[in-house]
């Protein structure tokens, strides 16, 4: 089966496509290269052996989407294209709505038009908001607490809406925790535009020496020593995730399944660092610094129920994470000194 990957070129739609041609599926990306850039394209090429076409479009264009759909006999969508940074979506909430939720409504109207009815979508563990109880299982009540997340939670109430109305769709929604690291052979990886918001592209950042400090966000949480503590899940394990979630999907009778991908193991920012350090022998200066607005002491998944409907569960360890962000951060250098 063909499978068209709305931001494909991304961060992790790009890892995905490299799991999905190594498990024998057929892959094409569509992707505005708002936040991505065409030559990862080669590298995937370089990492499977395939060339994995790029339709250059936005998913606001249904035409652009149909005639993707029906030029490449799509017979299943992975939507990750999307806007993800907090603070910009606070700041800029209408380009949120415009893009992530005008944006999903365009794609599903596409797959309607093309009778295309099997979609993976990228949610998010930040659909819990302030958890209640730890580890955050699917059943957890959802809530917002930025337009970021209330998009997230907007297109999952969307797209229960539309399993509900027509019960041949089959679409898995796929909540994420904190997906880290970078594909063995370095080839694609993380590299945000800017001073990276996530932790782990700044803690590279700071070992290669492009930033001079970390700055770690509140070390008087709740936690063991004070600091933040997530899910760090590798972007590899991730990406076996979502073969597994549409292979699932094609074959039971479900049209709406819900999956947290997350290890289930919660590390702080000192326990990032530390490791970090430690296994690349780099050093990664901090300060302690105020809490960040929105931050939530403790947040990590219950794997569970992906372990025992997908057979799915994460297998790559912090130390495996770290190892790799910096190799694929080393690349970038070697990338740019050329
Ligand atoms: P990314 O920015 O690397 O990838 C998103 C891709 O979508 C980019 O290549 C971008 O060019 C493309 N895109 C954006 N708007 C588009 C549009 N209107 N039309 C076509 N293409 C468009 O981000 P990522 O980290 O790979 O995230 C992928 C998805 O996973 C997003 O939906 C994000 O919200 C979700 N997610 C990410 C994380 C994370 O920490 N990275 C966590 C939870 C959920
Ligand atoms: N964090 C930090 N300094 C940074 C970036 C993040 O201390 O420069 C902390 C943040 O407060 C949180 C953790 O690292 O406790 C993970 O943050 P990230 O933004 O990567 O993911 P989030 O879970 O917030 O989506």
């Amino acid at each position: 089966m063909k499978i068209l990957l709305t931001g494909g070129a991304g961060y992790i739609g790009s890892h995905v496509a490299a799991a999905l041609v190594s498990a024998g599926h057929e892959v094409v990306c569509f992707d505005n290269l708002s936040n991505s850039d065409a030559a990862v394209m080669d590298r995937l090429e370089a990492i499977t052996g395939t060339v994995i076409p790029l339709v250059q479009g936005d998913i606001r264009d249904g035409d652009a989407l149909r005639a993707a759909l029906n030029d490449h006999a799509a017979g299943a969508v992975i939507h990750f294209a999307g806007l993800k940074a907090v603070g910009e979506s606070v700041a800029e909430p209408m380009k949120y709505y415009d893009n992530n939720v005008r944006g999903t409504l365009t794609l599903l109207e596409a797959m309607r038009d093309c009778g295309v009815k099997t979609l993976v979508f990228s949610s998010s563990a930040t659909v819990y908001g302030e958890p209640r109880y730890l580890p955050l299982d699917e059943e957890h009540p959802t809530s917002a607490t930025n337009p970021y997340g209330r998009t997230k939670l907007m297109i999952e109430e969307m797209l229960a809406d539309v399993a509900a109305a027509d019960g041949d769709w089959r679409i898995a929604t796929l909540r994420y925790f904190n997906p880290v690291g970078a594909h063995d052979s370095g080839l694609i990886g993380e590299n945000p535009n800017g001073v990276p918001n996530n932790l782990m592209p700044f803690i590279s950042r700071v070992a290669a020496g492009r930033l001079n400090e970390l700055s770690v966000f509140g070390n008087d949480y709740d936690t063991p020593d004070g600091t933040g503590v997530r899910d760090y899940i590798h972007v590899v394990d991730l990406a076996d995730g979502h073969v597994a979630a549409l292979e699932a999907i094609t074959k039971n009778d479900q049209p709406l399944s819900t999956w947290n991908l997350g290890t289930g193991q919660g590390y702080s920012v000192l326990d990032m660092v530390e490791a970090f350090e430690r296994v690349n022998g780099v050093r990664v200066p901090y300060r302690i610094a105020p809490r960040r607005d929105g931050d939530v002491a403790s947040c990590f998944a219950s794997p569970e129920r992906a372990a025992r409907e997908l057979g799915w569960t994460a297998e790559r360890g912090l130390d495996t994470m770290c190892a790799s962000s910096w190799r694929f951060e080393r690349m970038l250098a070697t990338r740019n000194a050329d």
